[in-house]
């Protein structure tokens, strides 16, 4: 059996922090969330890969580096309420779990959404509740979030996902076209709109009313 603590470890100094990663809440949470948990049997193994995994449906649990980046561009201090878009496997959602007051996250397939209900209810994250609907509309009735961070790929910034933000919140959502992307960070301020491009990236499609459209 694999010790998958040591190789989670290993994998946080090397592709973590040895990435420039430098919150230390963030580095702790990844240290801490037992990715493997969040993959079938026969991927566990692969689990503390720098890499992103199948997790059926056709979607993907992002790789490890790329979770650690937009959570850490996120900034969250503990006290927050956040949105997230895409739960998928559950496991961006956990580490938000760690590092933000309470979790609201949205998954349109719902025999993932189910499985990530699952997963984290047995890890004990109590903090978090997932909905079945199409994400691009937000989740209003919980608004609004001090963090939105969307784990799919976005041909624009959903405008529900903008209105939903408080003042100063921030919103990080890969945009650009079916197979590449640039993750940019959104900070809604007083002035005004404030968009960062944080670099490239590449996500499975945003589908929804306000992201591409259904296949
Ligand atoms: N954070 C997840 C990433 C999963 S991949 C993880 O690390 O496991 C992206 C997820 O976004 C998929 O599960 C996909 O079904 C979901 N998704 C795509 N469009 C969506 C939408 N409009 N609303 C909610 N979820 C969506």
């Amino acid at each position: 059996m694999l010790d998958f603590q040591k190789s989670r470890w290993k994998m946080v100094e090397e592709q973590i922090i040895g990435r420039e990663i430098k919150d230390p809440r963030v580095i702790a949470a990844m240290k801490k969330v037992p990715r493997h948990l969040f993959v079938e049997e026969a991927l566990q193994n692969q689990a503390y890969n720098d890499r992103p995994l199948p997790i059926g449906e056709k979607q993907t649990i992002s790789q490890p580096y790329m979770v650690a980046l937009m959570t850490e561009a996120l900034m969250l201090k503990g006290k927050e309420k956040v949105l997230e878009i895409g739960s998928g496997s559950g496991y961006q959602t956990a580490i938000l779990a760690e590092l933000a007051q309470e979790v609201f996250s949205v998954e349109r397939i719902r025999t993932l959404a189910v499985r990530a209900r699952k997963i984290l209810y047995e890890l004990g994250y109590f903090n978090v509740e997932i909905k079945i609907f199409d994400g691009t509309f937000g989740w209003v009735e919980k608004s609004p979030f001090d963090a939105i961070m969307v784990t799919a790929g976005s041909p624009d910034i959903p405008q529900p996902l903008y209105e939903q933000l408080s003042m100063g919140g921030r919103l990080v959502i890969p945009i650009g076209d079916e197979n590449i992307q640039d993750l940019f960070r959104i900070t809604k301020t007083e002035g005004g709109m404030k968009k960062e491009d944080l670099g490239g990236c590449r996500f499975v499609k945003l589908v929804g009313k306000y992201g591409w459209e259904e296949e």
